[in-house]
């Protein structure tokens, strides 16, 4: 189709991802053991149990003695007894005892300073310091409540969970966080064309290979709820198994059949079954003919056009972000990067180039472009990083221009 077949201005992709978001509401929340939290997002507020460290902490393998002791010249102890990590804390019977102290133990009750294992010599039960030993009260010990106070907030709804916050929620003591419910995503190919890789293939035939990028980006990012599906042109079949698969899914993520040809069905057949149109087409290039509408449920129903670069394009601007926003996910800051070499556009659309990044011997990261031939050209994404968001043209957008960085 030709550039001037619709004269209704078309929108831009902030338009387009702001109109998305407005339509997703919050997913669900379920309340799962910790094990099984990692890549989720928090829904509650995690708060500290008790007082971090919750009591005064030897960090040292060592003795701990009263500090008085060494200011008054003491330069030998009895040692009274052990205190090992996990056991109560032990009492100083006399100022001319130590107690020999683990690192992770409670600090015994009369003690305040923990003299290290290199700073003495042991024979038997009795200790002679064999260096000068720094008498500041608490040296080697980590003070009650010094990292965090109990009922402190240590993680915010809307974190995402990496290994540090897990460990921050277990520590709260915390056996199951409230994170977002992944949704259930359905990946759809369409098209006669298109061949299972693994079989054989003819000369006119086409590999599906949009399906399994897909499912590698979402994968990619800790989705694990993903099926996927092959429907033909064909406006029973598609009508037949989008019903079912809109029964059974938060999200369903068609490629094809969107444009303006006799067999791009999909819009069509989206919308006898319920799915209200929120928009079609976007002023970029590649994936001009992307399509969205929300179903009966509210669920997301992304109309990706076909070509394999569109395609991922069209994933990584929109649908990631928008699923990522519906999660109440904090939202991640936008990479900004600079252009390596200057790049010319002639069309009135925002254009997605695709860069590979490098880092020069400064340090600094540049885009260097890689244009595709045509949004059918994939091969060219080898190498490739991502793609820059550039505004519409027609411009020259010269070496050092900055924009949006995508990564795939
Ligand atoms: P369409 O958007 O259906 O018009 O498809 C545009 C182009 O993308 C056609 O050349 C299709 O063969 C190709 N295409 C569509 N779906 C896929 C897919 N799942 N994998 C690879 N290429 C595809
Ligand atoms: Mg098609």
């Amino acid at each position: 189709m030709t550039e001037t077949t619709h004269t209704k201005p078309l929108m831009t992709p902030e338009a387009a991802e702001a109109a998305i978001d407005a339509q997703l509401p919050g997913l669900p929340i379920e309340a799962r053991p910790l094990s099984q939290c990692v890549g989720g997002t928090l829904r509650e507020n995690v708060y500290a149990e008790r007082d971090y460290p919750p009591f005064d902490r030897v960090c040292m393998d060592g003795i701990a003695v009263a500090s008085d002791s060494l200011r008054h010249g003491v330069r030998g102890y009895t040692v009274q007894a052990t205190q090992a990590a996990g056991a109560p804390p032990l009492a100083l019977e006399s100022i001319e005892n130590a107690i020999e102290v683990m690192t992770g133990a409670s600090l015994p009750h009369g003690t305040d300073c923990v003299v290290p294992m290199e700073q003495y010599e042991l024979a038997g039960n009795h200790v002679s310091l064999t260096q000068a030993v720094n008498d500041t009260p608490f040296r080697n010990v980590q003070r009650k409540g010094e990292d965090a106070r109990r009922g402190a907030l240590m993680l915010e709804g809307g974190t995402r969970l990496g290994a540090p916050e897990i460990a921050i929620a277990a520590s709260a003591g915390l056996a199951r966080v409230r994170i977002s419910s992944q949704p259930a995503f359905m990946v759809i190919s369409t098209g006669d064309e298109l061949v299972e890789p693994g079989e054989a293939i003819a000369g006119h035939q086409v590999r599906r290979s949009n399906v399994y990028a897909v499912v590698a980006a979402l994968r990619a990012r800790g989705f694990d709820r993903v099926s996927n599906d092959h429907l033909r042109d064909d406006e029973a079949m598609l009508s037949g198994r989008l019903s079912l698969h809109l029964a059974t899914h938060e999200a369903l993520i068609l490629s094809g059949g969107v444009s303006m040809g006799r067999f791009d069905l999909v819009p069509k057949v989206l919308k006898s079954l319920g799915v209200r149109e929120v928009l079609h087409r976007v002023a970029q290039r590649p994936g001009k003919p992307m399509w969205f509408g929300v179903g009966p449920r509210g669920q997301a129903v992304f109309g990706l056009p076909g070509n394999p670069v569109s395609t991922l394009i069209c994933l990584v601007r929109y649908v990631i972000p928008a699923i990522v926003t519906a999660m109440g996910t904090r939202p991640m800051p936008v990479e900004r990067i600079a252009l390596a070499q200057s790049v010319a556009f002639d069309l009135p659309l925002a254009y997605f180039l695709p860069v590979a990044v490098e880092t020069d011997e400064w340090g600094q990261p540049w885009a260097h472009p890689r244009p595709t031939n045509t949004s059918g050209d994939f091969v060219s994404l080898i190498g490739t990083d991502g793609f820059v968001e550039l505004p519409p043209g027609p411009m020259t957008y010269s070496k050092g221009f900055v924009a949006n960085l995508y990564r795939w």
